[in-house]
């Protein structure tokens, strides 16, 4: 791998400001999901390292929870500026181990970097409250205090801002991190990991366990210690991670899967729209939880849309993230493939037309060229499940009652798009939309300054804005008596 700065490059796990082996020496291959190579290897920690990862972490927090809030934003701060320093290598891992775009990966860095400048400052206004004395003679009030280590689980799609998003806000708030980033994308963690040493954040704040995805949470859950957990990933990891949190009652943040619709009305100029829905369905290669998983397009619109949008997808191009003009890199494995290839499959055996998307034209095993599916119906797979890969699924609707009926058809409620410029059917759609989010003419949504998350089964709890810090912070009410 070449990096301006080598060192960035870790096969260690870092725990208690050390970078560890597996004690067994078990390790497992990390591969460039665009040409099979191998990019290094990860130690698989045995159940005693794993376990003493909450050791460190409880030793260094007494320390970390004593700083004055200024002291921790300037440490984050500290690792704000290295992130954005370093950013050109960050990405060139991101882009080896995960298979994005380049620009998309320098874009990861400066969106997952920001949460870091977010929380550094959010850190400062932790505030409690005074209440209005109810007894006499008594002074009455709140302070946020850290709810102590925080454990985060995250996932291959976006491999850095998904660990930022979390661990830079319960560091500002005074809590100790225990990262398990997913196998499938390590390097940028601990990247992360060793910038986060550099700028001075103590030993035993930020670590990252590596091995064995089941048994890391397990152990860890197990742990009294572990106060918290917060976890980004899929609905089926997410429903385990609350069984194991249950016995030990932790604190539990869960970002989940999405099955996004993107609504398009019958004013709408169908070439914006198309642009629109290619940009949204297609970012990271399909393999997001924001990306529009069912389009839903006005039947008075419908063939000019399938149009426009067949015609810009034909003009993406996909290949390795380290060539430039790239638009889709590879998807993260041979399974996601498959997958992608059963969603279809199922598709046109239940009576959906292929539109376009040709497989044979694919540079590589693990890459699957954009398809357009129309006439999709409910009981399709890639109606029901989220399909992670870049399809795009077509359906034509009648009216504002029935696309409102089946943009809820799912158990799922992260997000959705709705394109239309009727300021009515606008805020008909965005109060009756079971969504998290919704973005109305806009594919970007997301940044520090929101409430990120989901209701139904798409998660609990938010990530950003004002209230993201709260997941890591407890509410200790005081009333001082006999004044
Ligand atoms: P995943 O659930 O398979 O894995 C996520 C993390 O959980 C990884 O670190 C993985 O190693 C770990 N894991 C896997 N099996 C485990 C187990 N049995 N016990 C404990 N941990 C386990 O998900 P993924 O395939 O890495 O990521 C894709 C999923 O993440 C999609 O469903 C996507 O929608 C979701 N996602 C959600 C958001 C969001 O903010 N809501 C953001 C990105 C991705």
């Amino acid at each position: 791998m070449k990096l301006s700065d080598p060192r960035l490059f870790r096969q260690y796990a870092y725990i208690g400001g050390k970078w560890t082996h597996g004690d067994e020496g078990r390790e497992e291959a990390v591969i460039n999901p665009a040409n099979g190579e191998v990019i290094g290897h990860i130690p698989l920690l045995e159940p005693e390292q794993i376990r003493a990862s909450v050791d460190v972490a409880d030793e260094a927090f007494a320390q970390w929870r004593a700083l004055r809030a200024d002291e921790r934003c300037e440490r984050l701060l500290a690792w704000y500026d290295l992130l954005q320093a370093h950013r050109e290598d960050l990405a060139t891992i991101m882009t080896l181990e995960q298979g994005k775009p380049m620009p998309d990966a320098r874009g990861e860095v400066e969106y997952g970097a920001s949460f870091v400048r977010w929380f550094a400052e959010e850190g400062k206004r932790t505030y409690g409250e005074t209440i209005p004395s109810h007894i006499p003679n008594a002074a009455l009030g709140t302070i946020k205090e850290p709810v102590g280590i925080a454990l985060l689980i995250t996932p291959w799609n976006f491999p850095l801002a998904m660990i930022t998003r979390k661990a830079a806000a319960a560091m500002a708030a005074g809590c100790p991190v225990i990262v398990k980033p997913a196998n499938e994308t390590p390097f940028s963690a601990l990247a992360l990991a060793e910038l986060a040493e550099r700028a001075g954040i103590p030993a035993g704040i930020f670590n990252v366990v590596l091995g064995d995805a089941a048994q890391v949470s397990s152990l860890l859950c197990a742990e009294d210690r572990v106060k918290a957990v917060s976890f980004t990933g899929s609905t089926r990891v997410g429903r385990l991670l609350l069984e194991q949190s249950a016995p030990t009652v932790k604190r539990v943040s869960m970002e989940l899967g999405g099955n996004a619709p993107f609504i398009i009305g019958p004013d709408m100029d169908p070439k914006e729209a198309a642009l629109a829905a290619v940009a949204a369905k297609f970012q990271t290669a399909g393999q997001d939880c924001l990306a529009a998983n069912r389009i839903l397009v006005h039947e008075s619109i419908h063939d000019a849309f399938i149009e426009h949008f067949t015609e810009r997808m034909a003009a993406l191009t996909v290949g390795n993230g380290m060539e430039s003009e790239v638009d889709l890199g590879p998807l993260i494995h041979r399974r996601a493939v498959e997958n992608a290839r059963a969603t279809v499959d199922d598709a046109l055996s239940k009576g959906a037309t292929l539109v376009a998307g040709d497989q044979s034209q694919a540079p590589g095993e693990n890459f699957f060229m954009p398809v357009l599916l129309t006439g999709v119906t409910q009981d399709m797979q890639v109606w029901r499940q989220e399909c992670f890969a870049p399809v795009a699924g077509v359906t034509a609707y009648r009216d504002d009652d029935e696309v409102i009926a089946l943009a809820n058809d799912t158990e799922y409620g992260l997000a959705a798009y709705v394109y239309t410029h009727d300021i009515r059917r606008i805020w008909k759609l965005l109060r009756a939309l079971e969504f998290g989010m919704v973005s109305v003419n806009s594919v970007k949504m997301t940044g520090p300054p929101v409430p990120f998350g989901g209701v139904k089964q798409s998660g609990l709890g938010r990530e950003g804005g004002a209230t993201g810090i709260d997941e890591y912070l407890e509410t200790k009410y005081y009333c001082l008596g006999a004044l």
